[in-house]
C-alpha cells in the first residue's frame, strides 16, 4: 500500500483532522515488475543473435576461414542470425504497437474469410512439414483491427504447424456460439504439459528453448495474440495433451461500432 496524509480544516472552527489515505498499488507494482522483466528480456534477446552476428563477421573480416564452404556455413550463420534479429525487432514493436494504440475497431472482418486467406500464405509450410490443414464454419462477420485479426490467425495456425508431427493436421473450425464469435485451432501436434500451460503468453517464454530455437520464433507470438484479444474485449483459453495435441479457443464480441449503427438507423428511418 502506498500511504499519505492530508490536514482538513473546519471552516468554521479552528478545528481540524487528518485523513490518511491507503491506495493499493498491487497492480502498479506488479505492472512495474512486467516492464523490467521485459527490458531485461529484450536486451539478453537481443545480445544473443548480435554477439554471433558479431563473433562470426569479425572472423570473416579477419580473413580466418580460408576455405570457401567455411566461408559459406559461418556467413549463412550470420545471414540467419539476423533474420532472426529482425523477427525479433518486428515482434517487440508489433507488441508495443497493440499496447499503446488507441481502441479503433472500424474493419469490417470475415473470420472464415481470414481463416482462408492465412492458410494460403502458410499452405507452402504446411505442406512442407506434411501438415493437412482444413477449415470449417459459417461467414462469421465482426468488426475489429483486420491486420490484427490476421496476425491472431497467422500466429495461432503458424504454431500448429510448427509444433505438429510430420502428417499431423491443423482443424480451424469458425462460427458463432452464444452471441459471440469464436474460432477454434485444433492440432494434433506435440501438446504442451500441465506446467507450461499457464506460461506460454508470457513474453519470451518458450516450453523448450534448444528445439523451440530450431524450430524458429521468437517466444513473443503467443503474447501479441493474447493483447490482440484483449484489444477487441475477447476471451482465449487452451486446452493441451502432451503428444495427443492442442486447441485454442478464441471467442470475439462483434464490436458493432457506434457510429455504423447510427448510419443504418439513420437510412432505415
Ligand atoms: P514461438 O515464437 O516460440 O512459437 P509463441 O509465443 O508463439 O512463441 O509460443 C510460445 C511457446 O508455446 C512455443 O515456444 C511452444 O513451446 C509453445 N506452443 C505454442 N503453440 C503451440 C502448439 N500449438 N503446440 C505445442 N506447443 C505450442
Amino acid at each position: 500500500y502506498r500511504t499519505f496524509a492530508n490536514k482538513v480544516y473546519s471552516e468554521n472552527t479552528l478545528d481540524f483532522g487528518i485523513i490518511i489515505f491507503f491506495v493499493d498499488v498491487t497492480e502498479e507494482i506488479q505492472s512495474e515488475q512486467i516492464r523490467r522483466d521485459f527490458s531485461a528480456n529484450v536486451s539478453h534477446e537481443l545480445k544473443t543473435p548480435l554477439t554471433t552476428i558479431k563473433g562470426f563477421g569479425e572472423l570473416l573480416e579477419n580473413g580466418i576461414f580460408t576455405k570457401e564452404e567455411d566461408v559459406k556455413k559461418y556467413g549463412g550463420m550470420i545471414y540467419r542470425e539476423s533474420e532472426r534479429l529482425l523477427y525479433l525487432i518486428n515482434d517487440i514493436i508489433r507488441l508495443s504497437q497493440i499496447e499503446e494504440q488507441e481502441h479503433v475497431l472500424n474493419d469490417k472482418i470475415d473470420l472464415l474469410k481470414t481463416a482462408h486467406d492465412v492458410e494460403e500464405i502458410l499452405r507452402h509450410k504446411a505442406d512442407n512439414r506434411e501438415v493437412t490443414m482444413t477449415i470449417e464454419g459459417e461467414p462469421v462477420q465482426i468488426y475489429g483491427n483486420q491486420s490484427y485479426i490476421t496476425e491472431l490467425f497467422l500466429n495461432l495456425m503458424d504454431n500448429a504447424i510448427k509444433y505438429n508431427h510430420e502428417g499431423g493436421s491443423l482443424k480451424v473450425t469458425v462460427g458463432i456460439e452464444d452471441g459471440k464469435a469464436f474460432a477454434v485451432f485444433s492440432d494434433t501436434g506435440i501438446g504442451i504439459s500441465d506446467e507450461h500451460q499457464s506460461r506460454i503468453f508470457e513474453r519470451f517464454y518458450r516450453v523448450d528453448k534448444s528445439r523451440s530455437k530450431k524450430i524458429g520464433g521468437t517466444g513473443l507470438g503467443l503474447s501479441i495474440v493474447k493483447h490482440i484479444v484483449a484489444y477487441h474485449s475477447g476471451e482465449i483459453s487452451l486446452e493441451s495433451e502432451l503428444e495427443k495435441g492442442t486447441t485454442i479457443t478464441v471467442k470475439l464480441p462483434f464490436n458493432e461500432p457506434e457510429t455504423q449503427q447510427a448510419e443504418e438507423t439513420a437510412v432505415t428511418e
